[in-house]
Formats: structure tokens, sequence, C-alpha cells
């Protein structure tokens, strides 16, 4: 098969598929599936209403007929959904994927990381918001303590995962651990990237005073510890990048707020019941899983594919740095994927 790149209405060239294999989670941090709404109430995705991993294969070779070389896999928390290792491992045969990593809050690692690695998983994103006890367990929602997620951490390093660790910085939160998570992490053998607070999904009362901002964190991680900035691994990398002075160790910030990167976005992303999504921000997706189960034909499915990505228009970020608004009704993170 032939691949084929695509590019969007801004020349943008389709690369990244994000893949959330479920909606559910053990967690629930206020920033993301508050408690208060995803409770035993929320109505959660039927089974018969997932994609199967099969569905899921079939569209990720269309979409790597088309140039995407990258595959992430998310959720909700997707070491949840059963058998995980078998979709990596189908995935990694695909023609043309080079990269499959994964973005987990970690807890089930120990038991999964090894399995994984030998399903052709190359790299983890662990989710840690801090690093001490109280304060995680206020934010997860679920009253985890920081141990089950530093296990998680050691078992993907032991299985030979590259590890970064995702830490969400919002003020009233967790301001308080940024330091601490950067002395903790320094001279480990994983790099944390701070996340600017995002107005993703409905529910977790964004405002744009909770935003502590990449200039922010970096000036505080710099009086202590002094950093300096270097230049991206590749084109579209979303982390900024500092480097310790002192040589060991380094740091990114993903600023989506203060600081966007709509210009060199190439991911779209598919939900758990097969929808697919141009923008992290959408309003709505493209029913993708119609199609599969109608019975529509590799070509016919790449051509929708081809013709969603080349009317996409979206920058969301952007936007909402020119106008300082979030007022769009949005889909939520969990069922998104991050
Ligand atoms: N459960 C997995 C985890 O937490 O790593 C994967 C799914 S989670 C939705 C993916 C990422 O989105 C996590 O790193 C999480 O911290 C981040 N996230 C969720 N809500 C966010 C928000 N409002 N702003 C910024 N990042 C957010
Ligand atoms: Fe679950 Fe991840 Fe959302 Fe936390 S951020 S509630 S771990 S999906
Ligand atoms: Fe990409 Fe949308 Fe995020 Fe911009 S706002 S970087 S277009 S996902």
């Amino acid at each position: 098969m032939d691949n084929t790149p695509v590019r969007d209405h801004f020349g943008r060239l389709l690369k990244d598929l994000r893949i959330s294999v479920i909606d559910k989670c053990n967690f629930r941090c206020t920033y993301c599936m508050p408690k208060e709404i995803f409770g035993h109430d929320y109505p959660f995705l039927p089974e018969s209403e997932l994609l199967s991993f099969e569905e899921i294969v079939r569209l990720a070779r269309q979409f790597a007929a088309l140039g995407v070389t990258k595959i992430r896999i998310t959720g909700g928390e997707p070491l949840l959904r059963k058998d995980l290792h078998e979709l990596i491992e189908e995935l990694y045969q695909i023609d043309g994927i080079k990269d499959i990593a994964l973005t987990t809050n970690a807890v089930l690692l120990p038991k999964q990381a090894k399995k994984l690695k030998a399903a052709g998983l190359q790299r983890v994103n662990i989710s840690l918001d801090g690093i001490e006890d109280e304060v995680f367990k206020q934010i997860n929602g679920r009253g985890v303590g920081v141990q089950p997620v530093l296990k998680g951490i050691e078992a993907a390093i032991a299985a030979g995962l590259k590890v970064k660790l995702n830490m969400v910085v919002k003020k009233g939160m967790n301001e308080s651990q940024i330091l601490p998570m950067a002395r903790y992490f320094k001279d480990k053998d994983v790099i944390l990237r701070y996340i600017e607070f995002m107005d993703v999904g409905n529910h977790n009362g964004w405002d744009m005073k909770n935003v502590i901002s990449k200039q922010e964190i970096i000036n505080k991680i710099h009086t202590e510890m002094p950093v300096e900035a270097v230049e991206p691994n590749y084109e579209g990398e979303v982390a900024s990048r500092f480097r310790y002075l002192d040589g060991i160790g380094e740091v990114g910030v993903i600023s989506s707020v203060t600081d966007s990167f709509c210009s060199s976005c190439t991911r779209i992303r598919l939900s758990a019941d097969g929808k697919l999504y141009t923008c992290l921000f959408a309003s709505g997706g493209y029913d993708i899983k119609s199609k599969l189960r109608e019975g529509c034909d590799d070509r016919q499915l790449r051509y929708d594919l081809a013709r969603l990505w080349g009317r996409r228009k979206d920058r969301y970020s952007d936007e909402r740095a020119e106008s300082g608004k979030s007022n769009r009704k949005k889909i939520e993170m969990s069922y998104i994927g991050g």
C-alpha cells in the first residue's frame, strides 16, 4: 500500500494518531474527572460501543497509509482495557508505524510493563501531579498515595521503556509541588514535563486565573536550580525543553495555553467509541465506527479519513490566545485522551 501524506487546510501533515481505548478510569483527578460528576451513575460507554482491537488496527493501518508514523494509546486509563498488550502487538506490525507510546497513571504498570514492552511499546508518559502523598491523594480523588505510581515508574524503567512524567500544574492545587518534583526527579532516569492547566472538557471549572504559565514555572525552578532553554528534539515537539546548567537532567513545559503550538499540530484523535477528532478542543467528532460496521471497504475508509483531514481548520489554542476566551462546549478529556 502506498504511503500518501495528507495535508490539512493550513498545510499541516497528518502524522500522529492518538487512540483512546477506554473512557473509564481508576482515578478521579479533580481537573479531569471530578468525582462529583463522574460518580456511580455517570453514563460510561457500554462494552459493545467500544471499538474492538480488530477495528482499531484496521483504522490504524489506513492512517499509516496516509502518513501516520506515531501512535499514542490513551484513555481514560488505558491499562484498564483488557489485554492491551495484544493491541500493541498488532499495531507494532503495521508498515510505517515507527513509534508506539502510552499515557497512563501507572498504577497498573508493575503488572503489565514487561508484557507491553515485549509487544512493541517503546515509551510511556506517566502522570504524577505531586510528590507529597497528601497533595497527590487529594488530586487523584481516590486517596491513592505516591508509592504505587513510583512503583509503576520503576517497573517501566526496569522493563526497558523510556519514561517521561507529566505533571499538570494548577493554581491552588499543586503549585507547591513544582520544586519538590523537580528536585526529586532531576537525577532520575526520567524527564519531568509540566503541563499548563487546560480548558478541556466542561466540568473542571477552568479559569485563566488558575493557569500557572510556562514562564512562572521555569522562573521558579531557575531560582533554585538554574536552567537554560534547549532546541527541540524534532520539529513539532510540544514541550519546550530546558536543561539544568549543572549538566544533570532536563525538564519540559507543555504550554498549550500561554504559548500555543497549533501551527505544528499533526495529531488526530480516535475516541474509544470510534469517533475521530481533529482537535483536542473539538465540539463534535466524525463517526468512523458506523462506517466500519456498515461494511465500508479500506479504500473508502482512506478516502473518508483523507477528506476529514483535508478539511481541518482547527487552531483552538491559537484562537483562545487571540481572544482570551474559552467559550465552546467541548468533549471530555477522559473520553478523548490527552
Ligand atoms: N489516565 C491516563 C493518565 O492520566 O495519564 C491517560 C489519560 S489522561 C486524560 C492524559 C493526560 O491528560 C494526563 O497526563 C492528564 O494529566 C492530562 N490532563 C487531563 N486533564 C487535563 C487538563 N485539564 N489540563 C491539562 N492536562 C490535563
Ligand atoms: Fe484518569 Fe488520567 Fe483523567 Fe486522572 S487524568 S482522571 S488518571 S484519565
Ligand atoms: Fe492541535 Fe487543537 Fe491543540 Fe491547536 S488546540 S494544538 S489544533 S489539538
